[in-house]
């Protein structure tokens, strides 16, 4: 599959191999091992969990009796499954819109794909059945009104801003007057790449103002491991809930920032995979690796 880089295809020809083997032995299942290290860390996953992964598939795969039923080689294949999900987090979480209005507060850094995103998640709400709404808090870059007008016109999704206004936390207060009636209201922020504490401290207090439910993390998958940092940095000083990983498709590190950010404890919701509307979706691990490993 195209995201990932070459990540995806890399495991599907260890899978095949795996499965044409006449047998499944020591030497085979360390050969298989060896490939599954080389691919997570071409795609920069973190090589310490490489090899914590390396090791548990390698001696649960030489250890453990398959179940009755299953052949050694099919429980090799499922053995692979289980650690690879679990290397990234488990369970698929989604968003649970539990009260009205459920108020999503959305962070991070300039050029990480924050407002393409937004405009994904609507589009998603809105199949949903849900009516979104986005309030524009971003002051500092003039163009960001501009850019959410076109994107939220387009799909009829209800706008508050004023490029105007250069006062972020009464933004946000109108903004909330404006839609309290509505299911969702989605508050862009800005993300400046310089001056990070200046933009840590800003989100703190529309984060008292706004109260939201829920606080989403958007990172850049092709910054790799670094991604569990940001995550971390955020977390530190906002509430972050969870995140939404973008920019998987094609690139080699996707698998690095992901495996990155699910050791940080913050579950992934989301992740971007292409500059289209659509080119989004729930990140559900299981889902996920089944298609990985092909
Ligand atoms: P912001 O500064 O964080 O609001 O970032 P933008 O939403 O303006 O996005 C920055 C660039 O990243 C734009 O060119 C987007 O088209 C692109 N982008 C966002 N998400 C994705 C994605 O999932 N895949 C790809 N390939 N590009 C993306």
């Amino acid at each position: 599959m195209a995201m990932l880089g070459n990540l995806g295809e890399n495991l599907t020809k260890t899978m095949k191999k795996l499965v044409g083997m006449s047998v499944i032995d020591k030497k085979t299942i360390k050969e298989v091992v060896k490939e599954i290290q080389r691919a997570l860390i071409q795609s920069d996953v973190n090589i310490a969990l490489v090899l914590d992964l390396s090791k548990k598939i390698e001696s649960r795969a030489l250890e453990e009796e398959p179940p009755k039923g299953i052949t050694p080689r099919e429980y090799v294949i499922t053995i692979i499954y289980e650690e690879m999900v679990n290397l990234l987090g488990g369970d698929a979480a989604g968003l649970d819109i539990d009260v009205k209005p459920y108020k999503i507060l959305f962070l991070g850094l300039q050029g990480s794909g924050k407002t393409t995103t937004i405009g994904k998640l609507c589009r998603y709400l809105q199949k949903k059945g849900f009516n979104p709404a986005v309030v524009c808090t971003d002051t500092w870059r003039p163009a960001a009104y501009e850019q959410l007008r076109q994107l939220t016109e387009e799909m009829q999704v209800p706008l508050y801003g004023d490029p105007d206004n250069k006062d972020a936390l009464d933004l946000a207060q109108k903004g909330l007057k404006e839609f309290k009636n509505r299911k969702v209201i989605i508050f862009d922020t800005a993300g400046r790449h310089k001056q990070e504490e200046d933009l840590i401290a800003e989100m703190d207090t529309l984060d008292d103002i706004i109260q939201p439910t829920e606080s989403i993390l958007v990172i850049d998958g092709t910054i790799g491991q670094q991604a569990g940092e940001q995550a971390k940095a955020f977390s530190q000083a906002t509430d972050v809930g969870s995140i939404i990983i973008t920019k998987l498709d094609g690139s080699a590190k996707g698998g690095g920032a992901m495996s990155a950010v699910a050791e940080t404890g913050a579950p992934i919701k989301f992740v971007g995979t292409g500059e289209r509307i659509d080119d989004f979706e729930l990140f559900d691990p299981e889902r996920f690796i089944s298609r990985l490993l092909g």
